[in-house]
């Protein structure tokens, strides 16, 4: 197969405006896992099945169908798709992500995923973003970045995005609270925590513009 970029990290630290441009600029597929993990949660808030039914939420993921694809715009957020219905904004929205990081941890609901990534990503030639690719979804990728930041920097950055979509106006405390939450669920959870993978390579984003970020990892790429 081709070779794979695993791109993971904590919330915020830019993980989907770099991997997209990575992948833009080596001409690889792109795969943004988190959004799966959203979508996932829209369906199951939209069904009014509570989000501690377990076998509930593994029955309805096992049948649904993610699409993903490109925006129009090279900045514009991927589009989503679950069962024919598109949610590229609604899975951006704080109730949803309020909620993804306990769904995210369900056993049925990662086994299900991660089966869908393997297979999207098999080929390879992609980048792909989450929080357990280098450790549990690929772990033989060519190469593994760790993207990291301070929580005030991607409180910062979250802030900034929220602004721009025009949705609610968190303040930063608030807005560190809410990342710092999800962070540790997700490195807390029994199943493929959120961890940097032995051979992944760390960078501090602090202070870099996602155009340095890129270009260091095309530059590791092409090493
Ligand atoms: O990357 P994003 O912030 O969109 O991810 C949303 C949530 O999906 C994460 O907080 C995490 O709970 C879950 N996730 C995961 N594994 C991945 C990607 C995302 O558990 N590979």
């Amino acid at each position: 197969r081709q070779p794979i970029v695993a791109i993971d990290g904590p919330a915020g630290a830019g993980k989907s405006t770099v991997a997209r441009q990575v992948a833009q600029a080596l001409k690889l597929l792109y795969l943004d896992t988190g959004a799966m993990y959203r979508a996932v949660t829209w369906l199951v808030l939209e069904s009014g099945i509570s989000i501690e039914d377990e076998p509930a939420i593994a029955e309805i993921v096992s049948k649904c169908d993610i699409e993903l694809g490109m925006g129009d715009e090279p900045q514009a957020p991927i589009r989503v798709w679950i069962n024919g219905q598109e949610v590229t904004q609604a899975i951006r929205s704080l109730e949803i992500t309020s909620h993804v990081s306990a769904i995210a941890a369900q056993t049925p609901v990662r086994q299900e995923l991660v089966k869908q990534q393997q297979r999207w990503g098999e080929k390879g030639g992609i980048v792909i973003e989450g929080r357990d690719i280098g450790t549990h979804v690929f772990p033989d990728a060519e190469l593994k970045i760790f993207l990291t930041a301070s929580v005030q920097e991607r409180a910062r950055r979250r802030q900034q995005d929220l602004k721009n979509r025009g949705e609610a106006d968190l303040s930063l405390e608030q807005m560190q609270q809410n990342l710092s939450e999800r962070d540790w669920k997700d490195s807390n959870r029994n199943i493929a925590p959120l961890r940097k993978a032995p051979d992944a390579i760390e960078i501090q984003t602090d202070g870099l513009s996602i155009a340095e970020v890129t270009d260091r990892i095309i530059t590791l790429y092409r090493e």
